[in-house]
């Protein structure tokens, strides 16, 4: 399958790798929008969150449980971050395998409205 995170996931393509288990792979997005920014992905190809069976709630779970641990890891978890999944065409997801945006390392701007 021709799937750009799940190469980053098993390594064929290289990545700022940050975090890597059974079940998740973390790496720094290559176009960062904060001094963290990191992107938390399933190894099993799962298109979107609306894809998402109950077989996967673990699955989910360890994906923000490695969100948490990497802010830590950061620096940035007294001060806070986003977590933010892009669902969709509305959500304005681009890349069709499920990944958990983490970010932060600075204040943020709200920057979330309807486009008219
Ligand atoms: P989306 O808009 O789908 O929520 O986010 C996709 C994210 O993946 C973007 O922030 C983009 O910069 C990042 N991204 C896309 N392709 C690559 C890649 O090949 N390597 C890395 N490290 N990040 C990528
Ligand atoms: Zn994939």
């Amino acid at each position: 399958m021709d799937c750009i995170f799940c190469k980053i996931a098993k390594k064929e393509i290289p990545s700022d790798s940050v975090f890597d288990d059974d079940l998740v792979f973390a790496f720094k997005d290559r176009a960062p929008i904060a001094p963290v920014h990191i992107l938390i992905i399933p190894k099993e190809h799962i298109k979107s969150i609306a894809d998402l069976k109950e077989e996967h709630e673990a699955l989910a779970g360890r994906m923000i449980m490695a969100a948490k641990k990497l802010a830590e890891q950061a620096g940035i978890a007294e001060g806070g971050y986003k977590l933010l999944f892009r669902v969709g065409r509305h959500g304005g997801q681009e890349v069709p395998h499920i990944h958990l945006h983490l970010i932060g390392g600075a204040k943020l701007a709200e920057g979330i409205k309807p486009i008219r």
